[in-house]
């Protein structure tokens, strides 16, 4: 069974008089632990495939299945609770809480999840460390740099330890060093049996995932296979990015 899998998933936007049709029957499958970057213009789609992959919309037509679970036929409650347990969301902008710490923002995602305070503090110190920000724990968000920011927002996404990453332009409003080296904490991840899905339209950012859909009006007109990511980035010590 795949993780994800998309048979003519469509998502069409009635604005005013007109439809736009945001995508446009869109199939593939993920298998558990790929990395995959989603590419094409501004306006292609992308984002609203990862609010379908990621449950906050639901398709018009197709079939999206979800670890098996076909998602539509999933109550609103089901599909807010499967989405909490099994999905972790980074966006471009850092959507911290701006008078929250660090460590408050990745505990809050825990409490949304009913775990208990004493073990949400000791999970969220976990994440921070291995995104490398153990020493930015009670920083508050303006305390940090555009690139811990984003690693914040990338231990919130993976504290609760969900099965799918999905990561929309995180490296859009960060230089190419900083965005180097956040590419370099997803392929650690990756590491891990995670399957992550960046968001990108940046060629040096997705030539790094090992899979690149193309988008183009909503349609997707490519999905290849790209070469494995260079041992010695995948093997750069966390604390060392970015
Ligand atoms: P991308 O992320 O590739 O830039 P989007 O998925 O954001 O593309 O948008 C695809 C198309 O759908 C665009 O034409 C956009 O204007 C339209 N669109 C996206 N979201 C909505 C919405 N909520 N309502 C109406 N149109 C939308
Ligand atoms: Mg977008």
């Amino acid at each position: 069974m795949s993780l994800i899998s998309a048979v003519n998933i469509s998502k069409h936007y009635q604005v005013g008089g007109s439809l736009v049709r945001a995508v446009s029957d869109v199939s593939f499958e993920i298998e558990t632990g790929e990395f995959v970057a989603v590419i094409g213009r501004s306006g292609s789609g992308k984002s609203t495939l990862m609010s379908l992959l990621g449950l906050l919309e639901t398709p018009d037509s197709g079939h999206y299945r979800l670890k098996g679970l076909e998602v539509a036929k999933l109550d609103r409650n089901r599909r807010a609770a499967l989405r909490c347990r099994e999905i972790g969301f980074v966006f471009q902008m850092s959507s911290l809480l701006p008078r929250s710490s660090a460590l408050e923002n990745v505990e809050l995602s825990l409490a949304y999840a009913g775990v208990r305070r004493a073990e949400r503090r000791r999970r969220a110190r976990d994440a921070l460390d291995r995104v490398g920000l153990s020493h930015r724990l009670d920083h508050w968000p303006y305390q940090l740099s555009g690139g811990e920011q984003q690693r914040v927002a990338i231990a919130r996404a993976i504290v609760n330890e969900p099965a799918l990453i999905l990561a929309d332009e995180p490296t859009g409003a960060v230089d190419s060093r900083t965005a180097d080296g956040i590419m370099s904490l997803f392929e650690h991840l990756n590491g891990d049996d995670r399957t992550i899905i960046v968001v990108t339209h940046a060629a040096d950012v997705a030539r790094r995932t090992r899979r690149i859909i193309t988008l183009n009006d909503g349609y997707l007109i490519a999905d290849e296979r790209v070469g494995p990511a260079l041992p010695s980035t995948v093997a750069a010590p966390i604390g060392r990015v970015a």
